[in-house]
């Protein structure tokens, strides 16, 4: 099997470039190290958790999911986010497994973007780390960005902020969520890297002027 799948997967570690691995041992303990608090400049008003900083194994597994097509990365990614949950959990800042429904919306990506890359990589990392944690965990994808959204590279907070203000949106589906708005659900916001906080704010601010209760941004890497 591991030979077949040698022939149709990339055998170079996504995060450290190493041979004849997808993902090494290595990188797997790296990415389970304990989250760290952000403070990103724009704040979304809930805290912001990282797997760690914008580099190493995290900056090269991002760029190569988002970049290169390596959609396998989604599953080692997926399951550091769900560890992440686990560690917030004990220190309570998350509310114990069972005391509420886990809801984990997708940051939003520009779709053109998503698109042009063969799909969504935070998207299939946040399922990914659904699957891996407890069954009534529901993914809500749920925001979208409008067109007019330009990419962020080279602009500053203030600019971040005005390319996205009112440019993100709940999508129809919303409404077929379960009770989104209901006090029982747990709504955790992911994405892959938060550099200013603009997008952060503005999805959690769409999200909570739905009536959902948004506890906490979570995202694989702080630039
Ligand atoms: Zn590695």
């Amino acid at each position: 099997m591991r030979t077949l799948l040698d022939l149709v997967l990339p055998a170079e570690c996504g995060g450290c470039g190493v041979q004849g691995t997808q993902w090494c041992e290595r990188c797997r303990r790296s990415l389970a190290d304990a989250p760290i608090a952000v403070t990103p400049r724009v704040d979304p008003g809930v805290p912001v958790w990282a797997l760690g900083p914008y580099s190493g194994p995290r900056r090269r597994a991002v760029i190569a999911a988002k970049e290169r097509g390596r959609r396998d990365l989604a599953v080692p990614l997926g399951a550091a986010l769900a560890g992440a949950i686990g560690v917030l959990r004990q220190w309570g800042e998350l509310g114990p497994e069972g005391s509420s429904r886990l809801c984990l919306v997708p940051a939003p990506t520009r779709a053109r973007a998503a698109r042009a890359r063969g799909g969504d990589p935070v998207l299939r990392a946040v399922r990914a780390a659904a699957s891996g944690l407890e069954a009534d965990c529901r993914v809500w994808p749920v925001l979208s960005m409008r067109r007019g959204v330009r990419d962020s590279v080279g602009l500053s907070a203030a600019q971040r902020q005005d390319n996205i203000g009112g440019r993100i949106v709940l999508e129809r589906s919303w409404s077929r969520m379960p009770d989104p708005g209901r006090r029982r659900n747990e709504v955790v916001l992911v994405d892959d890297v938060v550099t200013t906080g603009a997008t952060s704010a503005e999805s959690v601010r769409v999200l909570r002027s739905a009536g959902a209760r948004v506890a906490a941004v979570i995202v694989v890497a702080a630039a």
